[in-house]
């Protein structure tokens, strides 16, 4: 029996079970992490949460999945 697990925001199918989403969402997280260090260095402190918050208020100049991982981490993380 194949083990098999979803991502939490598109219901797709997680073809790695060692990510914790689909392959699409997992690239976005990267790249929000990415964004979360170079935000942190210009502004010098900014929480993961305010900057989850940054992120949705930029509605439009960030991607579809980068946004959906934004907001799935700021309603259900920590
Ligand atoms: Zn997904």
């Amino acid at each position: 029996m194949k083990a098999s697990k979803q991502c939490p925001i598109c219901k797709k199918d997680i073809e790695n079970l060692q990510e914790q989403y689909c392959k699409n969402h997992s690239k976005a997280k990267k790249e929000l992490k990415k964004g979360y260090e170079a935000w942190l260095k210009a502004y010098g402190s900014l929480s993961w949460d305010d900057y989850l918050q940054k992120i949705l208020n930029l509605e439009g100049l960030v991607g579809d999945f980068v946004r959906e991982i934004a907001q799935h981490e700021f309603y259900f993380s920590s």
